[in-house]
């Protein structure tokens, strides 16, 4: 028997942007959170770095200079109304943040300490300036801890283990989820007014990646099995500094804090890419950079890494050639225990799992997979428009990383997305509950659950004989290849060719496990098949694009071309078959320039 729910506002996911989004509805709302994994456990725990905030506590700082430094990260794709309204709002988030009782790392006279990060400058000199917000290497836990003992003293209900496998539309507007309890293996419906996707990312369809494997891309994906498009998805980011083979990444921060990429011939080769910001260029720019000098046989012994080195030696020697200061005025200078106290859990895991000792020896890195830029398309108020002329799905909302809001265009910058959670987190939040107290409950027809239930029962009883971790292993492979920091007609070609192969194939995979109680290989069999979707739609996506823009670097077309694709991806899947439409970029106050770091 199906167990039936009702509530206001759904919210799906339980990480920074849906914890944000469910604080602000259930203060007028009846809301309720539903989380695949516990909330603690959802990967903006592992955010690292920091989150952007032109606070000026350091040094002299504008939100003009931040939204200036996103559009121009964005590579001119981001939507500048959107980012103004982020950067102006993201001083009061770090605020309210505050208030809420993070534990933010201090300035000697008490206030929030900021440190540089990739892309974030002072607009007048072109230099990086301090920005990013940060609670040592630990700001995402430290979020994550905040906002849930914030919903917890709010008294926001919680669905734990709760997967959603199905949005429900009725009569062009929301009317509810479909959703496996994890622990019985039970179905349960939820009806509501407003639902919110804040379901992450989908970088697992990677090999090499620095994402939780909980980021399989389901709220996009059910929003697609709906009809709802999903915008740039071409745009996928490459960190350039995740350690070697195994994708943990090494935060930003630890080039902010004077780290430098090295090659085998002991070059800090990005001087050649970047000569005003050096290793904080965007990372874009410096995945490529990697990957060149890796392809021109200047990785490290000849392999595919190079070494990021924060040595205190290292960092004080080049700080010098750079001239950098400290906000005194006083040349910049660390030492290993300052290093130490500045990035605990980095040289923690380099230790555990490179036996590398940070203060002693340069790491290993290689471009990893790490974010997506595109998703489940959305204006300001977290509202998802469902086609090119900007139509409104009523009661539909997503914020976080699978909305595509967009304010990170082409390429995000570092510290942005935590500040798009909780700044489009709250919007959505607080425009679900508006929504929901001036509408009604949309009927449920009585096969509401029919669709979850045949899909669930194919997988368990299904005829084939196809094994889900032989086709995920392949489409990892083919997507890093294919779809990765370069990308050609040819290999996109290629890759679009063999992902509906395996889609084809994964209509043939069965699962072992009959159980009811916590089956995590039916679960992950159906997340496989949300991950095929999406690689589907990224790699049509990426083939269309005949240009080369932030993220998506086209070998056979290396130039932007804004006269042509000065525009947003929407694209729809039906069966098989992805189709693709466009509408424009909103341009305020930054005309597109040509991007030089
Ligand atoms: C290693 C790492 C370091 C990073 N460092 C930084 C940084 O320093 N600064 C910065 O700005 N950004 C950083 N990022 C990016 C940033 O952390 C993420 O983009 C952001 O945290 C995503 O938050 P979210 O709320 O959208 O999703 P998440 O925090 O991942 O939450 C997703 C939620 O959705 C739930 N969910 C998913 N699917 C379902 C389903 N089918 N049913 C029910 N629930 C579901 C999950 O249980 C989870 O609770 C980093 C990312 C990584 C991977």
């Amino acid at each position: 028997m199906t167990q039936k729910h009702s509530f206001d506002v759904i919210v799906v996911g339980g990480g920074g942007a849906g914890l944000m989004a469910a604080l602000f509805a259930s203060q007028t709302a009846k809301t309720a959170v539903l989380s695949k994994l516990h909330p603690v456990r959802s990967h903006t725990g592992a955010a690292q770095g920091g989150i952007g905030a032109a606070l000026g506590n350091l040094e002299e700082d504008h939100w003009e200079w931040h939204a200036y430094d996103t559009v121009k990260g964005s590579d001119y794709l981001g939507d500048q109304d959107a980012i103004e309204f982020m950067c102006q709002e993201a001083i009061r988030a770090v605020y309210d943040l505050e208030h809420f009782g993070l534990p933010f790392s201090r300035t000697p006279d008490g206030r929030i300490a900021q440190r540089p990060f990739g892309g974030h400058t002072n607009n007048a000199t072109g230099k990086p300036v301090r920005r990013s917000c940060y609670a040592a290497d630990r700001t995402g836990h430290m979020i994550l801890q905040t906002l849930y003992q914030q919903c917890v003293r709010r008294e926001t209900i919680f669905f734990d283990e709760f997967y959603v496998l199905d949005l429900l539309l009725e009569n062009g507007a929301v009317a509810g989820v479909v959703a496996l309890e994890l622990a019985t293996g039970e179905l349960h419906l939820f009806q509501a007014k407003a639902v919110i996707f804040a379901t992450g990312g989908h970088g697992r369809m990677w090999e090499i990646t620095s994402n939780a494997y909980a980021y399989t891309g389901d709220g996009v994906a059910v929003t697609l099995r709906r009809g709802i498009p999903a915008e740039d998805m071409e745009f996928f980011q490459f960190h350039p500094t995740g350690i070697y083979k195994l994708g943990i990444l090494i935060t930003e921060a630890v080039r902010g804090e004077g780290g430098v990429l090295i090659n085998d011939k002991g070059e800090r080769f990005m001087e050649h890419y970047a000569p005003h910001i050096k290793d904080l260029a965007s990372r874009d720019v410096v995945s490529r950079a990697l990957h060149l000098e890796m392809q021109a046989g200047r990785g490290i012994g000849g392999q595919r890494y190079v070494y990021l080195d924060v040595r205190p030696e290292t960092v004080n020697h080049y700080a010098a050639l750079d001239g950098r200061t400290r906000p005194d005025g006083s040349p910049y200078r660390v030492t290993a225990e300052e290093i130490q106290a500045k990035i605990p859990d980095i040289i923690d895991f380099c230790r555990t799992y490179l036996g590398v000792d940070p203060v002693k020896e340069p790491m290993p890195v290689q471009p990893t997979a790490h974010y997506a830029m595109g998703g489940i398309p959305t204006d300001i108020n977290g509202r998802v428009v469902g086609d090119e002329r900007g139509t409104v799905v009523p009661g539909l909302y997503a914020a976080g990383e699978c909305a595509c809001v967009s304010v990170h265009g082409a390429n995000r910058l570092g510290t942005n997305s935590l500040v798009d959670l909780i700044v489009f987190g709250k919007a959505a939040g607080q425009d679900a509950a508006r929504y929901a107290a001036g509408a009604g409950f949309q009927p449920l027809p009585a096969d509401a659950e029919d669709f979850a239930r045949q899909q669930l029962e194919h997988l368990r009883h299904g005829a084939g004989t196809e094994r889900p971790a032989e086709i995920r292993r392949e489409m990892q492979r083919l997507m890093f290849e294919q779809v990765g920091v370069f990308r050609t007609q040819e290999g996109l070609e290629q890759a679009v060719r063999q992902l509906q192969d395996l889609r084809a194939r994964c209509r043939q995979v069965r699962v072992s496990d009959q159980g009811r109680a916590y089956n995590y290989e039916l679960v992950n069999t159906w997340e496989l098949g949300n991950l095929l979707d999406l690689a589907l739609v990224t790699a049509e996506s990426a083939l269309a694009r005949r240009e080369s823009r932030g993220a998506h670097a086209r070998e056979d077309f290396p130039r932007r071309d804004d006269e042509n694709w000065l525009r947003h991806t929407l694209a729809r899947l039906e069966g098989d078959r992805v189709t693709l439409s466009y509408k424009p970029v909103t341009i305020t106050r930054y005309q597109p320039r040509e991007r030089t770091y």
